[in-house]
């Protein structure tokens, strides 16, 4: 039923927007201070994509122990990014807590404060897709 890995990644991650504007985070998701490397990479993704943003008004949530969980309508996702009242707000799931592509995937969302994945972003400029990513 699911062709590859790969495409699981590429399907999870392209329903990882579908949640605006609810649920704002999923009931079991726990809020973390960001590593360090956080910075590093909301840093990267400025530059990238040519966007700036305030690392500091991102408030981040993990769902523990789990490789996703349901972002909305029923999808699967490793990440959600969602803006509600002025506030972002993305939730990860455990298992890709210190991935350097969902993490930044997810930052990519909250620069770009918009749903969908324009290709200009995510393909051309950042790479932050399953796919691009593997390439290098
Ligand atoms: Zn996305």
């Amino acid at each position: 039923m699911v062709p590859t890995l790969r495409w699981t990644g590429l399907m999870l991650l392209a329903g990882c927007s579908m949640t605006d504007p609810s649920p704002f985070a999923p009931s079991a998701a726990v809020a973390f201070t960001p590593p360090p490397a956080f910075e590093l990479w909301w840093t990267a993704t400025e530059q990238c994509s040519e966007l700036r943003g305030s690392f500091d008004q991102v408030q981040w949530y993990v769902v523990p122990n789990v490789e996703t969980f349901d972002g909305g309508a029923g999808t699967p996702v490793v990440g959600v990014w969602s803006a509600v009242d002025g506030a972002i707000r993305i939730t990860v799931a455990g298992a890709y807590q210190n991935s350097e592509l969902v993490i930044r995937h997810e930052m990519l969302h909250a620069l770009l404060g918009q749903k969908g994945h324009p290709d200009m972003f995510f393909g051309d400029r950042c790479g932050l897709t399953w796919d691009r990513w593997q390439q290098g």
